[in-house]
């Protein structure tokens, strides 16, 4: 591909992201709201945009990897200088994690701006993001999810589809997230059994996570919890919070019950509470230790 392609925030996902297209020869203007943050990419040949229209070329693609909805929804609003200059023939694929409703919404509104909008979530923590190495979910119209398709092979193992649906993929990511949030309760609640049992939180999910739940997310985030060792964080409790509450609130729409995402989602809060939002998303944990009183110790960080 020899068209300059936009890409749109270089977090802790982003910036990842944005490494392997360059790495894979794709020509990139990057912008972060924290310019210092491109430069790693600059030093690799990506270009810098000093604001987020500067990297979007008229009919163009841009990628973007942003916090939330509210920002995603800012960025790109109606009339707008980068939905203006992305224009009739251009080309947004949408990769944060988001409400199914908004990206319906955004897709429509690109529409109205004679633009294409295509949601692609992704599975994968920030190492996988830097090896091109994540599952992707892509939905939206067939022609602009053709168009994105090299660029999500770049970034990803395997693309799975989810057809027309703007916000299709984006009910598939929140079941996902919901999963692992799920999984990392009950590891919580058995480290703590174990500890206060006096067995040791290691070796039993250890054993677990190398026998029936030999999965990276049971394998990763055991080891943490294991080790008490949130900080720093690849994906942030605020974060994982947010796809709580959109995962509970797409639920609502569809009047489906999710008692235990309630009760998830209240873990991450309360512990958000507590001070714990930038920590890595699996500190919830916490609330299970801190409720057998043994809450108190954790690993240092770096
Ligand atoms: P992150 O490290 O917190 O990065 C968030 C990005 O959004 C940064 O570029 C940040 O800019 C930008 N941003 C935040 N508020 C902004 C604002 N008001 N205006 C402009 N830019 C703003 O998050 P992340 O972990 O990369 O996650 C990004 C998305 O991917 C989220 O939707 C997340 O749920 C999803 N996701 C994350 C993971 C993971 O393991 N981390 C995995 C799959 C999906 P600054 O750098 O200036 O703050």
């Amino acid at each position: 591909m020899s068209e300059t392609v936009g890409f749109l925030g270089l977090g802790n996902m982003g910036q990842g992201m944005a490494l392997s297209l360059v790495e894979k020869g794709f020509p990139l203007r990057v912008w972060n709201r924290s310019a210092g943050k491109a430069e790693p990419l600059v030093a690799r040949g990506a270009t810098l945009a000093r604001r987020p229209e500067e990297a979007v070329e008229p009919g163009g693609i841009v990628v973007s990897m942003l916090a939330d909805d509210k920002v995603v929804s800012e960025l790109f609003a109606p009339g707008g200088p980068l939905l203006s200059r992305l224009g009739s023939g251009g080309l947004h694929i949408s990769m944060s994690t988001i409400h199914p409703d908004t990206a319906r919404r955004l897709a429509r509104e690109h529409e109205q701006a004679g633009a294409a909008y295509v949601s692609a979530p992704v599975f994968g923590r920030p190492e996988n993001a830097a090896a091109g190495n994540l599952f992707v979910l892509v939905s939206g119209p067939e022609p602009a999810r053709r168009r994105a398709a090299p660029l999500l092979a770049a970034m990803g193992r395997t693309t799975f589809e989810f057809g027309d649906d703007p916000g299709a993929s984006n009910v598939s990511k929140l079941c996902g997230n919901f999963v692992i949030a799920a999984a990392i309760e009950a590891l919580g609640e058995v480290a703590a059994f174990a500890e206060k049992s006096g067995v040791g939180a290691g070796p039993v999910l250890d054993m677990l996570t190398n026998t029936l739940f030999a999965c990276p997310p049971y394998q990763n985030y055991g080891k943490q919890i294991a080790q008490r060792q949130f900080q720093p964080a690849g994906f942030r409790l605020v974060l994982g919070l947010k796809d709580l509450e959109l995962a509970l609130s797409a639920a609502r729409s569809a009047s489906v019950p999710m008692p235990l995402a309630n009760l998830l989602r209240d873990r991450a809060l309360a512990s958000v509470n507590k001070g714990r939002g930038d920590w890595e998303w699996s500190s919830f944990t916490l609330e299970a230790a801190e409720d057998a009183g043994i809450g108190e110790s954790v690993a240092s960080g770096e």
